[in-house]
């Protein structure tokens, strides 16, 4: 017998995922709710905070060593694992929010990125909101092909050819997807591009976070003094989306979102299934 943990959860470990999966939904709505011009990063922060404390959980991130909030947030060209600050958000910024809840052990993890309106600026709005919406699409188109996938590498090939078929975009290759489970980041990968490697069957008890994150430039990165914010070298624009889905014996079930993913994956035919 293995001591390595199997990435494949049982039907009643599947099932404690599903709690900080919804207040981690609860916490990016929330955030977004508080996305208003002049609004602070950490008053999202704070927002993220109480929907999570409200259902019974607690902010994940903050379990990371040296992490001290609840959600990271990345404006227009930090690209992910911007810390929270008294930064006020302006007209035109694209917003990613990235958040997680540990309840019972069990993690969810999510992000939504966000354009705020700029009537003064319509070409810098429109080429950040068809960058946030490529971005939320390929992870759809991700999420689908996980539906029907054999093995996980097939999630990336989705995920690239979508975004391909959309315009010159970036996609990150520093950072990818995870299995999550009583860890936020655990194995296996989840790359948002297509690999050599088939990675694991996608079969019941598979649970990951797919996370593309997009630019409209180069996909070179570095990180700031902070030591954690993520931006382009370049200076351009990014947009990240995440998702934690299982897949179990019935179907997929999108964790972190409330209907379970049924308005994304209805353009594919695809019916989410609660977990059992
Ligand atoms: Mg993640």
């Amino acid at each position: 017998m293995s001591l390595r943990r199997s990435i494949y959860k049982n039907p009643a470990q599947l099932r404690l995922m599903v709690a900080p999966g919804l207040a981690t939904a609860a916490s990016l709505v929330a955030a977004r709710a508080a996305m208003v011009i002049g609004a602070t990063t950490l008053d999202l922060d704070a927002a993220a905070e109480a929907a999570i404390v409200a259902l019974g959980g607690k902010p994940n991130f903050k379990l990371e060593e040296g992490y001290h909030h609840t959600v990271c947030a990345s404006v227009n060209d930090d690209v992910v694992h911007g810390i929270p600050s008294a930064r006020r958000l302006g007209a035109g910024d694209i917003v990613s929010i990235d958040s997680g809840a540990i309840i019972e052990g069990w993690n969810g993890d999510a992000a939504f990125s966000y354009v705020i309106p700029d009537p003064s600026r319509p070409e810098l709005v429109a080429e950040r909101q068809k960058l946030s919406d490529v971005t939320e699409q390929s992870l759809w188109h991700g999420i689908a092909r996980l539906h029907t996938a054999r093995h996980l590498n097939e999630v990336g090939e989705a995920i690239e050819d979508y975004i391909e078929s959309q315009g010159t975009y970036g996609i990150l290759t520093d950072y990818v997807g995870h299995g999550i489970g009583r860890s936020m980041h655990e194995a296996p990968p989840v790359f948002n591009y297509r690999v050599r490697q088939k990675g694991p069957d996608v079969k019941p008890g598979l649970v990951v976070a797919i996370e593309p994150m997009v630019v409209l430039g180069s996909i070179d990165t570095y990180t700031r003094d902070d030591d954690w914010t993520v931006a382009t070298s370049d200076g351009k624009a990014a947009a990240h989306w995440e998702h934690s889905i299982a897949v179990h014996k019935d179907g997929i079930w999108v964790l972190t979102a409330e209907d379970g993913g049924a308005a994304g994956l209805a353009q594919f035919g695809i019916i989410p299934v609660p977990i059992p």
